[in-house]
């Protein structure tokens, strides 16, 4: 493989990097990655374990990126202190910027970079670590595990040539037919990149994957640096099942949080647990999971409480003090369970868990 370019892992702390970091290991040993992780100071106990887990496990040290913090010890406090109290939200992520964009950012420097993330292959979004363009992500969890940018530069109309050239090594004259059909077709209203891409995908991934390797070789993407990339040939697609069967046959183990407790609201029983991995205040979790916080964890509950001072909250619409009134705590608990009963009403059971988790929202840098 290319020596100028470096392939890089990122440990959220969250159950699909984890995955991911074993898969990579376990298949592609000849591969030099570098593994890192970006410690905000403000991760539950169960993510410190995981790493360390997953360094005993795969025999490699992840690398822990701090943010430039002067002399205080804690990445998040020091900007918090910085913004005047300011908290972070949907709409104003400092936190995502400072504590885990500008250290990978200065970590990698200039260099190219390829990065892996484990978007997997029932998710249907896309995952940056960093926009900068000597950086580019590979979703190896995925049947396609190219971006949609790079996508773009495969499929445009005005590559059509190039791609007929290249398929013509890859493919039977039988298929060839068919793959050319398809790619003399243009994009345009009605006949999306991603229509177009499935298509020919149908035809052979591997062979997708090789052609557009080697469409990429004039790019300035780090991928063209590349001369072997044992990628190209990986067919599989994993899910949600898959990520808990990883961590639980490499022994690693699944972080506590995910497991659900039941509570029981109004004579029922409902279930509960934390959705993602990230600071343990982090303003993207549901309600339900502020309250699992509360009953489960309470101590870092009541620090999350301490810092909702000078009118800044987590939550727009409610302060941590008036979600613990017990009402409101069992308001919750009785809409989630019943968000949960209607979600398994209208799709099979085994998919429940997929609609639910679809609601999250949030960034590559910090859940995956
Ligand atoms: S986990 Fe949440 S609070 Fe922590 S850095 Fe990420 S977005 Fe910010």
């Amino acid at each position: 493989m290319g020596s100028s370019v470096r392939h890089v892992l990122g440990i959220s702390g969250g159950k699909d990097s984890a995955a991911l970091a074993i898969y990579m290991k376990e298949l592609y040993p000849q591969m030099d990655i570098e593994f890192y992780t970006c410690d905000t100071g403000k991760e539950l106990d169960e993510t410190y374990q995981l790493i360390h887990n997953l360094e005993s496990k795969l025999g490699v040290s992840i690398k822990k990126l701090d943010a430039k913090t002067a002399d205080h010890d804690n990445p998040f406090d020091f900007y918090h202190q910085l913004f005047g109290g300011y908290l972070p939200s949907s709409n104003a992520r400092w936190c995502t910027q400072k504590l885990k964009i500008e250290p990978f950012e200065n970590y990698i420097g200039t260099t190219p970079v390829i990065s892996y993330v484990g978007i997997r292959g029932d998710e249907d979004r896309e995952g940056y670590i960093s926009t900068k363009p000597h950086v580019q992500s590979i979703f190896p969890f995925r049947e396609n595990i190219w971006s949609e940018e790079v996508i773009g530069k495969v499929l445009a109309n005005d590559n059509q040539q190039h791609l007929l050239t290249l398929y013509k090594d890859f493919l039977t004259e039988n298929i060839y037919q068919r793959a050319a059909d398809i790619i003399k077709t243009p994009l345009r209203m009605g006949y999306t990149q991603n229509q177009k891409l499935k298509a020919l995908m149908g035809l052979g991934i591997k062979e997708f994957n090789h052609v557009a390797f080697q469409s990429l070789k004039s790019s300035q993407l780090p991928i063209a640096l590349v001369d072997e990339f044992p990628l190209l040939d990986n067919e599989s697609i994993l899910i949600r099942d898959d990520i808990f069967r990883i961590l639980r046959e490499s022994g690693v183990g699944v972080p506590a949080y995910y497991e659900e407790i039941p509570y029981e609201v109004n004579g029922k029983t409902g279930h509960y647990n934390r959705s993602r991995s990230g600071c343990f205040f982090c303003f993207f979790q549901r309600k339900i999971e502020w309250v699992w916080l509360y009953e489960q964890n309470p101590a870092k509950f009541f620090l999350a409480m301490e810092y909702e001072k000078d009118g800044y909250t987590w939550m727009q619409d409610e302060r941590l003090e008036e979600l613990i009134n017990p009402e409101r705590i069992q308001q919750i608990k009785q809409e989630f369970l019943t968000k949960q009963q209607n979600a398994s009403q209208n799709f099979r059971s085994n998919k429940l868990i997929d609609i639910l988790d679809a609601e999250e929202e949030g960034c590559a840098a910090c859940f995956i």
